[in-house]
């Protein structure tokens, strides 16, 4: 593998490994861009089969979470970090601590925090040696659990859909599938309730379907029937790949938003696809990125009320997002690519712009401190 080329590919600007033997610490941080701030990117524990698979890994999902903070207006750039390992065996103080001083080292220019297979025991254990890591807990002046401002931030979505596709500014009377009823899926559920809109659910849990039916009046679908199902609106809130080539045909719903990362099973075809279907679709990282409001509300001292007023601007992007997709005849999920692509180009040539032009105030004498 051609580092240099690889990283060209779509313009990563740092790749850091990390390495302990005594530990067993072999990590990887991916930065992808900091036009608009540090990079922000959970850090994953997973027993990759080899270092090249990592660092693939590592370098999508970075790219991924600058289009994310970008898309929706955080000043923050995006990275990624992995650590090669199995978490139910490898896990331990010292090779979180010792990571932990891996980030430290970037002084700033990574935070991170929990991804799959990293716990927030392990991120306290990096947090002994850095203090750029977020998702901490409540306990500690943390967010705690992102999934009631993640919910949130998806019924924002789902109203800036509502008034395209609807015309209206309430989701009230309208029906919507959701498609998984764990952290996520049941706070929406109830936020869905008490905009008195009509719930239809399905999980592979019966226990959790019995308690959204009971709570909020929800009616229970068999987990194979919810694409087919009579609804306005699918909100996929467990796994991914879940607009595909046979689910598409299938959907009687005219707008999809929910929560679940990585809905569509082929970027490209399957948004074009969806925009032929007239299905409205917000995507994905947009719908659920009031985790990552959430998390990026404890760079400034947490506050639960500020972060759901946060995912507000939720709503904003859509609309503009929305806007874009007619007004150039795109997918939304191109449409979002753009947004954030315009953003991050305008940021970093009004850098150059000061780097290499002074600005008025500089070449007068003011001096900035
Ligand atoms: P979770 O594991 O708590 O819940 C997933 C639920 O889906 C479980 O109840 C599970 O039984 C159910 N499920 C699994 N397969 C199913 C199927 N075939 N049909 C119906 N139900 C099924 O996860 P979560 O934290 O609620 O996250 C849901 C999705 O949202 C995931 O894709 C996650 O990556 C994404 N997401 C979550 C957050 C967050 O704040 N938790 C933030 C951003 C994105």
């Amino acid at each position: 593998m051609e580092i240099f080329d690889v990283m060209g590919e779509h313009n990563h600007e740092q790749i850091v490994f990390g390495f302990d033997k005594d530990v067993g610490l072999r990590a990887i941080i991916a930065i992808h861009n900091t036009a608009l701030g540090p990079a922000l990117g959970g850090t994953r524990m997973w027993p990759y089969r080899s270092t090249e698979d990592a660092l693939t890994d590592a370098l999508r999902l970075s790219r991924g979470m600058t289009y994310k903070a970008a898309a929706c207006g955080l000043s923050l750039g995006g990275g990624k970090g992995v650590i090669i390992g199995d978490p139910e065996r490898d896990k331990s103080e010292v090779l979180f601590r010792d990571y932990g001083r891996l980030v430290d080292g970037l002084h700033g220019r990574f935070i991170t925090g929990e991804d799959v297979g990293v716990g927030v025991s392990d991120i306290e254990w990096m947090r002994a040696e850095t203090k750029y890591v977020v998702g901490i807990s409540e306990a500690l002046g943390g967010g705690g659990d992102p999934s009631p401002v993640t919910a949130r931030g998806v019924v924002f979505a789902m109203k800036a859909c509502a008034l395209e596709v609807f015309q209206r500014q309430s989701l009230h009377g309208l029906k919507v599938m959701i498609q998984g009823l764990g952290q996520v899926g049941m706070h929406l559920a109830e936020f869905l309730h008490q905009e008195q809109a009509e719930l239809l659910v399905a999980d592979l849990n019966e226990r959790r379907v019995l308690l959204a039916v009971d709570k909020f009046n929800a009616t229970p679908v068999g987990v194979d029937e919810v694409y087919g199902a009579d609804a306005d609106i699918f909100a996929p809130c467990a796994l991914g790949a879940i607009v595909n080539d046979e689910t598409i045909p299938k959907f009687r719903v005219k707008i999809i938003c929910g929560a679940a990362n990585n809905q569509l099973a082929d970027e490209k075809r399957h948004g074009l696809a969806l925009k032929d279907f007239e299905i409205l679709y917000a995507p994905d990282y947009v719908a659920n990125a009031g985790g990552l409001i959430n998390v990026a509300n404890e760079l400034e001292g947490y506050s639960r009320d500020r972060a759901f007023q946060q995912v507000r601007a939720i709503y904003d992007t859509v609309r503009e997002l929305i806007e874009v997709s007619k007004s150039e005849d795109i997918p939304t999920n191109i449409a979002s690519n753009r947004v954030a692509e315009r953003r991050i180009d305008q940021i970093a040539k009004l850098r150059r712009t000061f780097v290499t032009e002074p600005s008025a105030s500089y070449q007068e004498g003011r001096v900035f401190h």
